[in-house]
């Protein structure tokens, strides 16, 4: 009889190996490995992956699957004690999600089928790619909608008249705004079992992250009932007044395999074609799917070596405050808290707060991405190198995005009602009140002028930069910030 491995972020039924296998001609390995759960991950994260892990396990002994599940020292050693036991005529995975899993499943033997978790296969990625000299996610996406048909009208032409809503979705937070409640779930038995086992940083889980295909799907059906018609337009908006706003909340059970991208495409296009939510809500939240996530995906394989820039020449280590000491900015320490108390931030908050932060006071690349991919609870390994190196940290010098997103305190107190409570102020540069956002974005201009002066999307800001006539003062009161962001006084 063959064995089929199951990783923990392919937990569905109908993709890969597992889409053809039947009790009777397959039997299932899975491995819980000791060296993922004695890292620094958020023991949300742990507590989701085991679980959801355990969770299939039990459906598919339901189904008549023999299933061994194993602990073990590593995958490899899980590995080895099942074949001395079982001695299986073949061993099937669908082609895992990280680089390191698909080389020890060649290491090992492991046959690989095709995966179908994602819409565009690497293969197919790269092959749109093929001698394009940029990679442009907009061209990616239009592409994409063509491809899959997703929000097209009958003569092809985007439903609605334009490919794009984002400039209607950029709205900040409003005063009064009401916003879905998340379903979450009641820990049982399994839950606490887990979280008994877990270490990790960061809160105890109170269920909001689905550890099953069938509460997944809820979440789904809840969110398209309650949270996506005002999804659009407060898309980028950040506030005190709620940590998730209209946001699905879906992508850890999509990393997971929980959901499957079409399905969750599907349900948001029935809601638009039945009337129940506008166009920019439905066209925003697919183009996060089929265009953002599919794009991040295929760059992931495409090009493996763009963490080994450093085009900035970063080497700061994280400061205090991103080890849990308190700090004075109000956007920073609201980033923090959230992910101390749910593994989780929206994107915005992960762009324009922490990696914004991060590139103005200059950590170093590979810090961040393992800081963050320890602690985001969808932090998958192909999620966060394209994230952060391409995207949030710009470290690969341009090669996935036109710019740096860099940013003062202007575009956060424009986006979000973290300032008024602040101590300090937006607009100021200089002084003891003066924003540290504000006062690194100038530096960081100028401190890589030779990098980025000749990049046309920041000849604005250059200009801008070159009317300062205090930049001298900046430059002064910015090695005050990062000495006080250093010593963990700011
Ligand atoms: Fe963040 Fe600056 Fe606004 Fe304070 S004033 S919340 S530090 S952007």
């Amino acid at each position: 009889m063959q064995t089929v491995w199951v990783f923990g972020d392919q937990l569905n039924r109908n993709i890969g190996a597992m889409a053809n296998a039947e009790p009777a001609n397959s039997r299932v390995l899975m491995i819980e490995s000791a060296a993922t759960n004695g890292r620094a991950f958020h023991r949300q994260r742990l507590h989701l992956v085991l679980t959801a892990m355990r969770r299939f396990a039990t459906e598919l002994r339901v189904e008549g699957f023999d299933v061994d599940y194993r602990r073990a020292p590593s995958f490899r050693r899980g590995f080895e004690e099942h074949h001395r036991e079982y001695e299986p005529d073949a061993v099937t995975s669908t082609e895992p999600n990280s680089r390191k899993h698909r080389a020890l499943a060649a290491a090992l033997g492991v046959h690989t089928t095709k995966s179908n978790q994602f819409l565009t296969h690497p293969e197919v990625f790269a092959e749109w790619a093929g001698t394009r000299q940029r990679l442009r996610l907009e061209d990616f996406y239009r592409w994409q909608r063509k491809r899959l048909g997703y929000l097209l009208d009958t003569d092809g032409e985007p439903a609605g008249g334009r490919w794009n809503y984002d400039h209607d979705n950029r709205e900040p937070p409003p005063s009064d705004g009401e916003w879905q409640t998340p379903l979450s779930s009641p820990m049982d038995a399994v839950d606490r079992e887990v979280f008994d086992s877990v270490s990790g940083v960061g809160r105890d889980p109170v269920g909001w992250w689905p550890t099953s295909r069938a509460a997944a799907l809820a979440r789904l059906e809840h969110f398209v009932d309650s949270g996506l018609s005002g999804f659009g337009r407060h898309e980028d908006a950040m506030t005190t007044q709620s940590w998730h706003l209209a946001h699905s909340l879906l992508s850890p059970a999509l990393n997971l395999g929980l959901l499957l991208p079409d399905e969750v495409c599907d349900a948001v296009e029935t809601a638009y074609r039945a009337g129940d939510v506008p166009i920019s809500s439905a066209e925003g939240f697919i183009r996060q799917v089929i265009g953002w996530r599919e794009f991040v995906w295929g760059i992931y394989w495409l090009w493996p070596d763009q963490r080994d820039e450093n085009i900035f020449a970063h080497h700061r280590p994280l400061p205090p405050s991103w080890d849990g000491a308190p700090t004075d900015m109000l956007c920073v320490a609201e980033a923090i808290d959230g992910l101390e108390k749910r593994a989780w931030i929206h994107h915005i908050q992960r762009l324009m707060v922490l990696s914004n932060f991060a590139n103005l006071y200059g950590m170093e690349p590979h810090l961040v991405h393992d800081w963050m991919r320890e602690r985001y609870i969808d932090g998958a390994d192909w999620v966060m190198g394209p994230n952060v190196y391409g995207m949030g940290l710009w470290s690969d010098g341009g090669r996935m995005a036109t710019k740096p997103y860099v940013s003062g305190g202007a575009y956060i107190n424009r986006m979000s009602d973290y300032c008024g409570e602040c101590r300090f102020n937006p607009r100021k540069r200089i002084g003891h009140d003066a924003c540290p956002f504000t006062t690194l974005y100038w530096d960081f201009l100028a401190r890589h002028e030779e990098t980025l002066r000749s990049n046309h999307r920041l000849a604005r800001q250059y200009a801008a930069m070159k009317r300062l006539e205090d930049l001298p003062q900046v430059r002064q009161r910015a090695a005050e910030v990062v000495a006080g962001i250093e010593e963990g006084t700011l």
